[in-house]
C-alpha cells in the first residue's frame, strides 16, 4: 500500500517586495519520516514553516496536507481546525507565562471542548512522556530552557497530530539539552508521528540517519538520506 503524503510544497515560491525567501520549492514528505530542512541563515527554512502553518502565504504555488488540505487556501475555523490537527515547535518555546506547564498543556484540549477527564488523562500521559510530571504545576519562567521546550512539545503532541512541525528547536539550548529534545522527537516520530525539524545545527542533523531537505538562496539544493554536508 502507498504511504499517506502529510505535506507537499508544489513549485512553491514567497516573494517578499522584490527578495525570494522561496523560489519553486518542490518537495514531498510522506506519513512517518522523519525530515531535517537544513541550510545556512537565509535559505528560506524558517519561511517553510511559516507557510506549513500558513503564519504567512505562498506568493504562487500549492501547499497541500495530508493529500487532501490545500492549506495555502485555507481561512476562518477551517484554518484553525487545520492548525489544531498539526503540533508546532518554536525556538523561543512560546508558552503562556501565566499559566502552570499542566494548564499550558491542557488548554490545546480545553479549546477542542474535550471532557475533563479525558483531558486529565492525555495531559498526564503526555507530560510523562517528556519527563515533567513533577514539574507539572511550575510557571515557564521558573524552568530551564530544556524544560521549557519539553513542555512545548508535550503541547505539541497532546492532540495526537499527524505532523510536528519544529523551527530550530534547539537553538536556545545547550549540548545536552539540545541531544535531550533531538532524542525526544526521534521517540515521538518512531511512534508514527511525522516529524519536520528545520535548524542550521550541523551536530545535530549528524546525530540522526535521517532525510535531509537542503536548502540555499530559497531553493532545494540537495535532498537525500544521511548527514550534514556542506
Ligand atoms: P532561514 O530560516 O533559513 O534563516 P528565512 O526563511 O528566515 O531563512 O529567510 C529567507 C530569506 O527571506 C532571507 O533572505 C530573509 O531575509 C527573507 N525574509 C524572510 N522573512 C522576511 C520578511 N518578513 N520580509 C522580508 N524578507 C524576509
Amino acid at each position: 500500500m502507498n504511504k499517506n503524503t502529510v505535506l507537499i510544497f508544489e513549485n512553491v515560491t514567497k516573494r517578499y517586495k522584490d527578495k525570494y525567501a522561496l523560489d519553486d520549492v518542490t518537495f514531498a514528505i510522506d506519513e512517518g519520516e522523519f525530515v531535517f530542512l537544513v541550510g545556512p541563515s537565509g535559505a528560506g527554512k524558517s519561511t517553510v514553516v511559516k507557510l506549513a502553518i500558513q503564519q504567512e502565504k505562498p506568493t504562487s504555488g500549492k501547499i497541500i496536507f495530508n493529500s487532501k488540505i490545500r492549506v495555502d487556501k485555507l481561512s476562518g475555523s477551517k484554518l484553525a481546525k487545520y492548525r489544531s490537527m498539526i503540533g508546532i515547535i518554536f525556538q523561543d518555546f512560546k508558552l503562556i507565562e501565566t499559566k502552570t506547564v499542566w494548564e499550558n498543556v491542557a488548554f490545546v484540549l480545553e479549546v477542542c471542548g474535550k471532557p475533563t477527564r479525558e483531558i486529565k488523562k492525555a495531559v498526564e500521559y503526555v507530560l510523562d512522556l517528556v519527563g515533567l510530571l513533577d514539574k507539572k504545576d511550575a510557571f515557564p519562567k521558573t524552568l530551564s530552557g530544556g524544560e521549557q521546550q519539553r513542555a512545548a512539545i508535550a503541547r505539541a503532541v497532546v492532540n495526537e497530530p499527524l505532523m510536528l512541525i519544529a523551527d530550530e528547536p534547539t537553538g536556545n539550548l545547550d549540548r545536552s539539552n539540545t541531544w535531550d529534545i533531538i532524542q525526544l522527537l526521534n521517540k515521538i516520530n518512531n511512534w508514527g508521528t511525522t516529524v519536520i525539524v528545520a535548524t542550521h545545527d550541523v551536530e545535530v542533523v549528524n546525530s540522526l540517519n535521517k532525510r535531509v531537505i537542503a536548502f540555499e538562496n530559497g531553493r532545494v539544493i540537495r535532498d537525500y538520506i544521511g548527514g550534514y554536508e556542506l
